[in-house]
């Protein structure tokens, strides 16, 4: 199975080229990047900080989406919703990472999806997609009288905030309240701001160094907090978990899916 990467010379799409080199029955279709990249011609395998693998960095999507089974794409929003027409022109499986897309570039996707397999995810580790099920659990069986909190630490280069997780694990949260996340979060809390209104999904964002991504979902009640956790130690296992969902998206009929349906959750 072909398999190429959009943003190959990014901190993903590094990763991302190691992880199709490893994986059995992947090959490497080849790898994208921004036209003025400094890295325009680069050798993959280098990119990735392995040996040569004779693949050089392009500027040309449509040319990659042409001779791709499946394409990984981990880059920012707009490239992100040009990718997603490539996709529903070329019917080529479509792997999204990037998260910050508003609802243009959602509607980009949606509208490819009628013409080619997408798998979207804001995380796409095994362990994050665990507990975005345990998150729901939690919050259905907890009364509202216990406080729901979401906390983000990442690196302090991630440009978007709160990140893509975060704002999965609150919309597990609100599903397992029988809530809309947009009715009840809150994102940001500065001065006299009175006190909290009951049924509020907190998040809240830190950035520094070299944070792969941390999370914390807490429930706090009277004379009790419940803290469910996540810790990403390295960028592998979301890259890993990307190539396992280009693989299963050969095998799919045109759609959007989770990476809950990848799992089997
Ligand atoms: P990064 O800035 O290191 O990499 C993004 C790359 O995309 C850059 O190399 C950039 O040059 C490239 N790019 C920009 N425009 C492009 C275009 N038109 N065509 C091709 N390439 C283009 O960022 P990163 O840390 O690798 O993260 C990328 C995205 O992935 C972010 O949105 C981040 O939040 C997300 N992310 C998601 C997961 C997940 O599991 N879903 C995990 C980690 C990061």
């Amino acid at each position: 199975m072909k398999i190429g990467i959009v943003g190959a010379a990014g901190r993903m799409g590094r990763m991302l080229i190691a992880a199709v080199q490893a994986a059995e029955g992947a090959a490497l279709a080849g790898g994208v990047e921004a036209a003025d990249h400094s890295e325009m011609g680069a050798d993959l395998g280098r990119l990735a900080g392995g040996e040569a693998a004779g693949v050089a960095l392009t500027s040309d999507p449509r040319a990659l989406f042409d001779t791709s089974d499946a394409i990984i794409d981990f880059t920012v929003p707009t490239a992100t919703a040009a990718h997603a027409v490539l996709a529903g022109e070329t019917g080529t499986v479509l792997v999204i990472g990037t998260t910050g897309l508003d609802a243009e570039h959602q509607a980009a996707i949606g509208a490819a999806a009628a013409n080619a397999p997408i798998i979207q995810a804001a995380n796409f580790s095994v362990g994050v997609n665990v507990l975005l099920g345990l998150v729901e659990k939690a919050a259905s069986v907890l009364p509202d009288i216990y406080d729901i909190e979401i906390l983000d630490m990442h690196h302090h280069h991630k440009v978007d905030a709160p990140s893509g997780t975060a704002l999965a694990l609150g919309h597990a949260a609100a599903s397992g309240r029988g809530v809309k996340l947009d009715d009840v979060a809150c994102k940001a809390r500065d001065g006299i701001i009175g006190a909290r209104p009951k049924g509020e999904i907190g998040i809240a964002t830190l950035r520094g160094g070299d944070v792969v991504g941390d999370h914390t979902v807490i429930y706090a009640g009277p004379g009790e907090r419940v803290e469910i956790a996540h810790k990403a130690a390295s960028r592998e296992i979301f890259a890993g978990g990307a190539v396992r969902a280009a693989m299963w998206g050969c095998s799919q009929q045109p759609g959007i899916y989770s990476m809950k349906d990848v799992l089997g959750f």
